[in-house]
């Protein structure tokens, strides 16, 4: 329900709140009559999944199943279960691209950031040969089982997205039909606009600063997440090292994407296959997108050029010139789909 004026007409005017959680800058713009309330709960929510999903929390599930690897099972809550069915079956569906037992690898690059230089190729090594998303057993009875000492998941690019779809349920459930969120990159947004339009969702320069953007997508009642390049990296000897991760190499891809964003109802698929698109590079990615019911996307290469699937050319919009050709320059929208 739309918060109403004296005279009878919606008010403009969202509540606002910004928080940290799940390492990430989230954004709650929303509308609606007990709109803080209903912000407040999504925050709790977000809050509970992190310590589900943290890897550096002692108690989360993610550090229980690394530390009883090659063990025995341990228990899991209904949504680890529902996460981690749904990456195994990602991974299957993206050749690869898109894998969250590549939990000792990212925990090697995560050190090499701290440390401000690259893993050894030896370590890499190693902690690749403990990659299998086929060999993760999870039981819908709540159960999950890594078969060798070592191994270990992450749900870095998966997490937020199931977050993101647990708020929209919060929002819908309260009654909420006008709302934008960004929860570092996952953007979704419910309903349109109180004026009755749809949002623009700003498409990030990957080349740019923060607030630059290419263009903007309309769009009510989907998500859009995007992976970036950008987003997060450090660099050693003039070499920039990001934080997506080639499950073939055991680094980070090199593929011809700077910034991929995935339109799609639910935002734990569109994460899912935004961060796969990322590896697989615009031309796999452009067919592995397509062949999504729903799902349609931007890329940006590494030219700058934009590319979009079927389908989304009436809805976006570049900021400068045709799509196709390159375009750098600010642009207005409600909710960027770029982190924070
Ligand atoms: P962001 O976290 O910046 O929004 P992504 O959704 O693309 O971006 O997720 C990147 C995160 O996912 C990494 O920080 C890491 O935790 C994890 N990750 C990296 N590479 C992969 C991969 N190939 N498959 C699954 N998860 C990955
Ligand atoms: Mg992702």
């Amino acid at each position: 329900m739309l918060r109403l004026r004296a005279g009878g007409r919606p008010a403009m005017f969202p509540f606002v709140r910004r928080d940290t959680l799940m390492g990430t800058e989230v954004h709650q713009c929303v509308h609606g009559i007990h709109a803080h309330r209903v912000a407040e709960k999504a925050v709790g929510e977000i809050k509970r999944l992190e310590s589900l999903w943290s890897p550096f929390l002692e108690g989360s599930e993610v550090v229980a199943l690394s530390h009883s690897a090659g063990l025995r099972a341990v228990p899991l809550s209904p949504e680890t279960v529902c996460v981690l069915l749904f990456a195994i079956e990602m991974n299957a569906l993206c050749a690869g691209a898109f894998d969250v037992s590549l939990g000792p690898v990212i925990r090697l690059w995560r050190e090499a950031g701290r440390r401000g230089s690259p893993p050894a190729p030896g370590a890499i090594a190693a902690a690749l040969g403990l990659k299998g998303s086929a060999e993760v057993e999870v039981s819908s009875a709540g159960g999950g089982y890594l078969p060798r000492k070592g191994q270990g998941i992450d749900l870095g690019g998966i997490g937020k997205g199931f977050a993101a779809d647990r708020v929209r349920e919060i929002y819908l459930d309260a009654g909420i039909r006008s709302a934008f969120v960004n929860l570092g990159g996952n953007v979704f947004v419910v309903g349109r606009k109180p004026d009755g339009r749809r949002w623009n969702v700003g498409i990030r320069d990957p080349r740019g600063g923060r607030d630059e953007c290419v263009g903007y997508a309309q769009a009510e009642d989907c998500s859009a997440v995007t992976s970036g390049a950008y987003e997060r990296f450090f660099e050693c000897a003039g070499i920039r090292y990001h934080h997506i991760i080639d499950p073939a190499t055991g680094r980070p891809s090199e593929s011809d994407v700077a910034g991929v964003t995935v339109f799609a109802q639910s935002s734990m698929a569109a994460d899912a296959l935004s961060t796969a698109a990322f590896v697989l590079g615009v031309e796999k990615g452009m067919e592995l997108i397509e062949s999504r019911e729903g799902a349609r996307a931007v890329f940006i290469d590494a030219q700058g050029r934009i590319r979009l699937t079927r389908g989304l050319e009436k809805d976006f919009h570049p900021v400068f010139g045709p799509v196709g050709e390159a375009a750098t320059s600010p642009g207005a929208a409600e909710a960027s789909s770029s982190r924070g």
